[in-house]
Order: structure tokens, then C-alpha cells, then sequence
């Protein structure tokens, strides 16, 4: 069965696997990318500009999809962009500008260590919860709290759950970054180092918007609840961001996407306040309720590129 005409919606990428850059969680190779996009179906996909004219005369019709790269990350650039290239394809790349400007952002940095440093998740796991016990933190999870995850995520070990309670609930930011810069430090492991590797850098940003990409906002600091922030603190978000961007590209950024769909009525006034006329949400339901899956033109719906690699496999 070939890939469903949904309504109109954005492809989103995120990591990418070759010889250099570490796979798992998620991660797919150049081979992986090419069969995805033939079962996609190569002439649904339209490119950036094609997407926003038929968007601006409301001429989306089910079934076109665009290409959407999150997180400006530089395994897109080196594995990805040579599968476009060969198709001729374009793409929207969401940059948060935090990165190419000196600062690190530790989830993607944990991420890396956690794919590149250990064979398995659960080795992880091990010795991140004899870290917290050392610490003096009691390492048991809440069985209110594992019954809710479970119902959202079935597919979770407990294992994941009781690293989450950790994490979100036990811990707090501090204490967690405090014990994953610990054990990155045991590995002999240089933030600054790690850095180089996994993120673009304003070269590549130049490169594709003079090549017919287009390169559009996804904050400065990549926070996972923007909604939580004030309207001044969400506008600071999106105007370093806005400003990093016109500097390196040269363009005034019309599009963006939400982090991880976090997003509230004020980002959507901040968006229209800076021109964004097409934005992205992360997934495939409405926001509310009953509600329509694409909301309005700041509120897009996306695919995961995981969720298409399933539907590949099922069919
Ligand atoms: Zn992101």
C-alpha cells in the first residue's frame, strides 16, 4: 500500500546515521531516506516555495507533502542533502540559532553520548541510576506516575519510565544535567568538542538557502515547554533567532515550527508579528480536541519520519 493522501502536511526529519554519525534512537541511514520518499511518492513532494504559494491561494490539496529538517543539525547536511540533491529536491530546515552562536544545548549533546557511548540503552540506564543513588536521591519511580506513562507510551521498558521519573520528576534540571555532565566527564568527554559534530554551522546555512532551500525559526535555545514562558521571554526566543538568521542567510524568515508542538496564543501572535506566514506543529493530531488537523497556517500538521518508516515496514 503506497503512502495515504492525508491532508496536506509536512515530512519531519531529525536524525541521520552513516560511518561518522552514530545511529539508534531514531535514526535513519541514506539508504533509509531514499526508499522513504519513493513510498512517499517523489512528485507528491513539493518544494518550500511551491508549498507557500499554494498555501497563501489556499490551493493545498490532500496529499501534498513538503520536507521539513528540525534542529539544524549537521547529520542532515553531510547523509541527507546529497539524497536530496540526487532527486533535485528542497526542504524547510528549522534552526534554533543558540548552537551556532557558542551555545550548547544539553539534550541533543545527551543524546549523542547516550547513542554514541553505550551498546544498549539499559547499560545507560545502569549507570545513571547507580549516579542518582550515589547522589543520595531515592531511585524508585511513582506507580501513579508509571501507570500514566505507560498508558501514553505502551512501548516504553520500565526501564525508560523510571529514567523519566528520574529526570522530570525526582531530579529536576539541575540535579539531572549535574549527573549527566558527571558521567560525560567519567567518558572524558568535552561538550565544546562534541559540539563541532553535531551541529551546522553558518556555512551550511548559506549554502542552503542559496541553493533553494528555506531555512526558517525554531527559537534560540530550543526550550521543550516555550509554552511555559512568558510572551517577552517567547519573543526573545524568536527574535534572536529571526535576526541570526537574516544576518547569516541575508533573507527576512517567513516560516517556522513549534517545539515539539509546545505553543500557545502568544507564540502565535509573536510568529504573525515577525511575518511567519506558514508554521509547523510536530505531529499528526489537532490541538484541540475535534479540532481541525490543520489549524491554520501557523499551526501545519507533520508526520514523523519514524511513524512513515513503520507505515513502510506494515505494509
Ligand atoms: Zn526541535
Amino acid at each position: 500500500m503506497a503512502y495515504q493522501k492525508k491532508i496536506p502536511h509536512g515530512i519531519m526529519f531529525h536524525h541521520f546515521y552513516n560511518e561518522a554519525h552514530p545511529s539508534g534512537q531514531g535514526a535513519i541511514s541514506a539508504d533509509d531516506l531514499d526508499n522513504l520518499l519513493r513510498y512517499v511518492g517523489l512528485e507528491r513532494i513539493l518544494p518550500p516555495f511551491e508549498w507557500l504559494k499554494r498555501l497563501k491561494e489556499n490551493k493545498l490539496k490532500n496529499g501534498d507533502v513538503c520536507l521539513t529538517f528540525d534542529d539544524a543539525l549537521l547529520c542532515q547536511t553531510e547523509i541527507a542533502l546529497p539524497v536530496l540533491e540526487k532527486h533535485g529536491f528542497k526542504a524547510f530546515w528549522f534552526i534554533y540559532s543558540g548552537v551556532f552562536e557558542g551555545k550548547q544545548e544539553n539534550l541533543e549533546l545527551y543524546r549523542f553520548f547516550r547513542v554514541k557511548y553505550f551498546d544498549n540503552i539499559d547499560d545507560f540506564y545502569q549507570i545513571f541510576f547507580k549516579k542518582v543513588s550515589e547522589a543520595g536521591i531515592a531511585a524508585d519511580t511513582d506507580p501513579e506516575f508509571e501507570k500514566r506513562m505507560l498508558e501514553s507510551f505502551p512501548f516504553y521498558s520500565i526501564n525508560d519510565i523510571r529514567f523519566r521519573f528520574l529526570r522530570d520528576k525526582a531530579l529536576g534540571r539541575i540535579n539531572y544535567e549535574k549527573i549527566m555532565d558527571a558521567m560525560l566527564k567519567d567518558c572524558g568527554l568535552d561538550k565544546k568538542a562534541m559540539s563541532k559534530r553535531l551541529w551546522m554551522s553558518d556555512n551550511d546555512l548559506k549554502y542552503l538557502s542559496g541553493s533553494g532551500h528555506v531555512i526558517g525559526l525554531h527559537s534560540y535555545s530550543h526550550p521543550t515547554a516555550l509554552a511555559d514562558l512568558s510572551f517577552e521571554e517567547q519573543f526573545s526566543e524568536y527574535k534572536k533567532n529571526y535576526s541570526h538568521i537574516k544576518r547569516v542567510t541575508g533573507q527576512n524568515p517567513v516560516v517556522a515550527a513549534h517545539q515539539v508542538s509546545s505553543y500557545n496564543d502568544d507564540t502565535l501572535k509573536i510568529l504573525e508579528k515577525l511575518g511567519i506566514v506558514c508554521c509547523f506543529r510536530s505531529n499528526m493530531f489537532p490541538k484541540k480536541e475535534g479540532g481541525a488537523l490543520n489549524a491554520s497556517a501557523l499551526e501545519m500538521a507533520r508526520e514523523d519520519h519514524a511513524n512513515v518508516m513503520r507505515m513502510m515496514k506494515d505494509r
